[in-house]
């Protein structure tokens, strides 16, 4: 089981252990997005008609690999697409996007994952996941990757779009292997007790740490040091236009401010800042610094439409930036 993380894990255990990392392993989702444009969302029981429908690289898994092979990470997905044209679809654009894709199987069973995404005028928008081949992620399939690609220099990325045993499977074992595991709980659901001390980054938004944490309802940093105490080493938690919050065991929240921006379209915001956190963290940031990069790159990608369409590279956070 997990080993017990001592309540006085602080940044500078945190940045020790970030000192070797190199490699990136992205453990999730592959979806084909349907995104279907509409004058207005149906009610209970209507029938609307479509204006556009188009079909987008998707599944946070997906997003994250590319947005954080994009700023300079050298990523590899493990995931499972089915053996039809949408996977063929996906494969190539993550493969295109740089990643190591060897780790993703192709089932002949399961067809590839969608999201049905509708968007009405005003950008509200409703989501149905048919999660296909990606419950074929389990953790049998799991062990051989997983031990062919995680020592302790790698960072292994997740997300919660996997089977629960194998999302707990997963972090039990890049902990036991000394791997850095960052874990983004979407979407969020309550995770048992013991596994908070494999995670030693959690990135939630409000509304997710609201639904992981006992203490609901309170402020921030109350909600997020219940996380800290259950054993994780630290909480970053995202807050959209205003950027994010980073909290460690007794520290407070310390604030990095977004830029401001013209938001037009902020899906996938939150996958563009996981996959940036860990390619900076790769890349030897410091945990303020890596953060303060991931909250301009997800904010340079609200500023146009699309999601991985919308994601910086290297070279575009150099020119915006500096
Ligand atoms: P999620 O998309 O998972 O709900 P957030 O809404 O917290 O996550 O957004 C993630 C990140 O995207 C933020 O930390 C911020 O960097 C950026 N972002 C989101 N909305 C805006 C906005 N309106 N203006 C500037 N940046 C934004």
């Amino acid at each position: 089981m997990f080993r017990k993380r001592s309540l006085h894990s602080n940044l500078n255990s945190l940045q020790e252990s970030l000192l070797r990392m190199k490699n990136i392993v992205v453990v999730g989702s592959l979806n084909q997005d349907i995104s279907i444009s509409v004058r207005r969302l149906p009610v209970e029981g209507e029938t609307v008609l479509a204006r556009a429908v188009r079909k987008g690289i998707g599944g946070k898994g997906a997003n994250q690999a590319i947005a954080a092979s994009r700023l300079g990470g050298e990523v590899s997905m493990i995931g499972f697409v089915g053996n039809d044209s949408a996977g063929n679809e996906m494969l190539e654009a993550v493969k295109g996007g740089g990643v190591d894709c060897s780790g993703i199987g192709i089932s002949d069973r399961e067809r590839t994952g969608k999201a049905y995404i509708t968007v009405d005028d005003a950008g509200r928008n409703t989501i149905v996941v048919d999660s296909g081949a990606n419950s074929c992620v389990t953790p049998e399939f799991l062990e051989t990757l997983l031990h062919d690609r995680i020592d302790a220099n790698t960072i292994v990325l997740m997300q919660m779009e996997i089977p629960r045993e194998s999302l707990l499977y997963g972090i039990e074992y890049a902990k036991k292997r000394n791997a850095f595991v960052i874990l983004n709980p979407a979407p969020a659901a309550k995770l048992p007790r013991e596994v908070y001390s494999g995670i030693d980054i959690l990135t939630p938004n409000e509304t997710e740490l609201a639904i992981l944490s006992s203490a609901a309802g309170k402020d921030i940093a109350a909600m997020s040091t219940d996380l800290v105490k259950n054993g994780t080493a630290c909480v970053v938690v995202t807050l959209g236009a205003e950027g994010a919050g980073i909290i460690l065991n007794g520290t407070g929240v310390r604030r990095v401010q977004a830029p401001s921006v013209n938001a037009v379209d902020t899906t996938g915001a939150g996958d563009c800042f996981n996959g940036a956190l860990a390619a900076a963290l790769a890349q030897g940031y410091r945990l303020d610094d890596a953060v303060l990069f991931a909250v301009r790159a997800a904010s340079f990608s609200v500023s146009s439409f699309g999601t991985i369409t919308s994601y910086p590279d290297e070279s575009q956070m150099e020119m915006t930036f500096g």
